[in-house]
């Protein structure tokens, strides 16, 4: 409570002046000490009650996204966790991870601003996640490794309505049979996101727009680029 203060003057106002309901009628809350990160003003831990709403945890007690830039969606667990649409942003915390699946403490929330490919976001979640897996079972170590490259022919513009059926089945799969937490988490930012954000998995397929593939295959490019730069 004394973060939350501290970065929101009016909540000082609203603690420092009882409002004449007794104590009795205050319905007790459980409150959660959480990390807001990403593309959002005010980074940083935050103590969030479970019925507040993301919208209410997204633009009061992060700010918004800066740059007036809109917020599309958010991660539960960080940057490789599970995303939710900011169509769903009226629920309250404790609703929204149910919807989206989440199990655990929540310690993280990423924010992602208007356009961000959620297909490259699922791409870099899984690449990240892939050299903190042990190998010691074949459906994390062969199963991510497969996943990584369909997203990687998604995003390239060579993708088949049956890769993202395929992407489908890896994940359950992967999420069923892998022996420890890490490996049936790992596939939870392109689970989500292929759940919530459909639409744009389809548009990259090579059957659609040429000029969407092109955009993808500029990104790409620039990503090799960046990364040979880096290397
Ligand atoms: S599921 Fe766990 S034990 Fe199996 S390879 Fe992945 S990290 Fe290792």
């Amino acid at each position: 409570m004394i973060i939350e203060a501290l970065k929101s003057p009016e909540k000082i106002d609203t603690l420092q002046k009882p409002t004449g309901v007794k104590p009795a009628q205050l319905k007790p809350t459980l409150v959660r000490n959480i990390e807001l990160s990403g593309e959002i003003k005010n980074i940083g831990p935050f103590e969030i009650s479970p019925d507040t709403t993301i919208s209410r945890i997204v633009n009061h007690f992060g700010g918004g996204a800066p740059r007036s830039k809109k917020i599309k969606a958010v991660q539960f667990g960080g940057e490789t966790g599970l995303c939710l649409s900011s169509a769903d942003f009226g629920l309250t915390l404790e609703d929204a991870l149910r919807k989206a699946g989440f199990s655990g403490k929540l310690t993280q929330i990423a924010v992602i601003p208007e356009g961000v490919c959620m297909v490259e976001l699922a791409r870099d979640s899984i690449a990240s996640t892939i050299d903190g897996l042990c190998g010691k079972c074949i459906p994390c170590r062969e199963g991510t490794k497969r996943v990584q490259e369909l997203l990687d022919k998604l995003i390239d513009g060579a993708g088949e309505e049956e890769d993202i059926e395929l992407l489908d089945d890896l994940c359950d799969t992967i999420s069923y049979t892998s022996l420890c937490r890490l490996g049936k988490v790992s596939i939870s930012t392109v689970e989500s996101s292929m759940r919530f954000f459909k639409e744009e998995y389809l548009s990259l397929l090579k059957s659609k727009s040429k000029e969407i593939h092109t955009s993808h295959i500029k990104n790409a490019e620039n990503r090799i680029l960046k990364q040979a730069q880096i290397a």
